[in-house]
């Protein structure tokens, strides 16, 4: 049996006073031990400041993403290293906006992916298809192009340790959310893909579903036999939203 996750995508959002009451609001309502987890990832700046707040509580932190490397002459990046001497739980990996604003390739995900597991991270790989792509009727094909470049590079028991987060782009930030069952064909189909390769592993590998995610839409999708929890991007800005996304996981 796979325990919910809820993980906020804090975006390039912020201040320290604004995340400071943000986070104080998340701590009186989500006690550690809660019946579903919980994280935020923040812009990297504020990872001391959630470390400082959030050690010992019941909701862990981490990077909205990773290097692909591990040290040297890569200005402008951050290791995975870095983020767990900032007690990062968790790495976004291979986001869509990071895809399709900053050139990060299928396999560049996947070398990202790698760099957070050899640095003790959780990464959370993410892979969803553009509106065209589903209008085109090519979702399957576009998941598995990117889900491939991962185990190929892994394998399928290296995604142990790993989540995967299915995020239609269509609906990252439009509002617009995919139905519950579109939600769980999608993610159906990932892990199916996974469990070819190794059912032991994709039987218990977590996968959310992320794409506006709110406290009104949250139990009908977290209700799905394949979504174990949601990647949530404006909402998690929201103390109240945030905390109704996390009752209903745990709730699930
Ligand atoms: C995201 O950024 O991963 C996301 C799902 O955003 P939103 O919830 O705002 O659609």
């Amino acid at each position: 049996m796979r325990s919910k996750l809820v993980v906020g995508n804090w975006k390039l959002n912020g201040s320290m006073a604004g995340n400071e009451a943000l986070l104080k609001s998340l701590l009186r309502e989500i006690p550690p031990g809660g019946s579903a987890g919980c994280a935020v990832c923040a812009p990297y700046p504020y990872l001391a400041q959630l470390q400082g707040m959030l050690r010992g509580s019941g909701i862990a932190w981490g990077g909205q993403d990773v290097s692909q490397f591990d040290q040297g002459a890569y200005t402008g990046e951050v290791s995975g290293r870095m983020l767990a001497e900032f007690g990062c739980r968790y790495a976004i990996v291979g986001h869509s906006e990071r895809r399709a604003l900053f050139g990060d390739t299928d396999a560049v995900a996947a070398d990202k992916y790698a760099a957070a597991r050899r640095a003790g991270l959780t990464p959370i790989f993410c892979v969803g298809e553009t509106l065209e792509e589903r209008e085109g009727e090519h979702t399957e094909a576009v998941l598995a192009r990117q889900l491939d470049a991962l185990l190929e590079k892994q394998g399928a028991a290296g995604l142990e340790g790993g989540i995967l987060a299915y995020e239609p782009v269509w609906a990252i930030g439009t509002g617009k959310t995919a139905t519950s069952r579109q939600a769980q064909e999608a993610q159906a189909f990932l892990r199916k893909r996974v469990a070819a390769g190794d059912a032991a592993v994709a039987a218990k590998l977590p996968i959310l579903y992320g794409g506006s995610v709110k406290g009104a839409n949250a139990a009908e999708l977290f209700a799905m036999p394949d979504v174990d929890g949601g990647l949530v991007g404006g909402a998690s800005l929201v103390a109240e939203e945030f905390v109704a996304i996390w009752r209903a996981a745990g709730a699930a």
